[in-house]
């Protein structure tokens, strides 16, 4: 008897974990609070197949120059006073031949990762690690639900870029005002609205959340990526699935960063 598979079934690819040592060869404002950072080097088999994969950004104490070290069982080891600090970003665009990723930045003021893209400058050095693995959700799904704020415009940006042409996708962002949205390359049948906090803080609000409740849905069966400050991320999920009918299965809510706290994030 054969297998039945679900084909809409979430699809986990693992990668071999390798750390890089790049130069910032390009410094991009593409927003006023969105940097694009070019690095080059070497990207041999750099591979991200989903669009809420993440690499690792390394970044040192002051005075000591980004440099690689060896992988152990706990991962970088690096020598103590060295140490960096490390957050998670999406791969934005890449090109292995060419050798060169981009990542975006959201300028939030402080942070290790955000005070260094505010000053990046070309000839800096850069190191990352990973992808270490990437979902893959496949287009089988009626429609797709993208809600996020900035820290998840790479990801959503990516998704709205890579679903096949007629892909039905409703998507609500977040953004600080209308100066920072972006718009998307895509032959996909996208509706997104961005929501501005005009003035108010980053997490401080249920924009999202609220613009979500006023939307009235496509039939059928939908896959949901909500991304950014994790008490919203949350709060999107538990009224998707308690109110809205959809499968927590097919929910993906992740927790980007947590209001208040430095170095936090995890999915739900
Ligand atoms: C899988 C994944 C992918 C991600 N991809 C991206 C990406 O492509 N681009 C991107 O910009 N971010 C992305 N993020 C979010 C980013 O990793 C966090 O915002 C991270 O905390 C930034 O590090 P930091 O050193 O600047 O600040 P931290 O040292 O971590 O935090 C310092 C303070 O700033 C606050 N803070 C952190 N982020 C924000 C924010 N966005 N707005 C307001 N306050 C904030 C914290 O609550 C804390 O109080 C991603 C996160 C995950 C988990």
């Amino acid at each position: 008897m054969s297998e039945i598979t679900d084909p809409r079934a979430p699809i986990r690819v693992r990668q071999e974990a390798r750390m890089r040592l790049l130069d910032v060869t390009s410094v991009t404002h593409i927003t006023p609070l969105m940097r694009r950072i070019r690095a080059t080097g070497d990207l041999t088999g750099f591979a991200s197949a989903g669009h809420a994969d993440h690499i690792k950004a390394f970044f040192f104490p002051d005075g000591i120059e980004p440099k690689l070290a060896p992988i152990g069982e706990r991962g970088a080891e690096f020598a103590p006073g060295e140490r960096p600090e490390m957050r998670d970003y999406t791969p934005r665009y890449w090109n292995v031949a060419e050798g060169w990723i981009e990542l975006d930045f959201v300028l939030h003021g402080d942070g290790p990762a955000s005070s260094w893209a505010a000053q990046a400058a070309v000839g800096q050095k850069l190191v990352i690690g990973g992808p270490r693995g990437s979902l893959v959700i496949p287009a089988a799904f009626d429609w797709y639900l993208l809600a996020g704020d900035e820290t998840a415009l790479p990801a959503l940006g990516r998704r709205i870029e890579e679903l096949p042409a007629g892909s039905k996708i409703v998507a609500v962002i977040e953004v600080a005002d209308a100066a920072e949205e972006q718009t998307f390359e895509t032959s996909a049948d996208v509706s997104l609205t961005y929501v501005y906090r005009d003035g108010q803080p980053a997490g401080s609000t249920s924009l999202i959340l609220d613009a979500i409740k006023a939307a009235s849905f496509p039939d059928g069966v939908a896959y949901a990526y909500v991304a950014g400050e994790s008490a919203m991320s949350k709060a999107v999920r538990a009224h998707l699935t308690d109110e809205r009918g959809f499968n927590p299965e097919y929910v993906k809510a992740a927790g980007y960063w947590l209001l208040g706290t430095a170095d936090a994030h995890e999915p739900h």
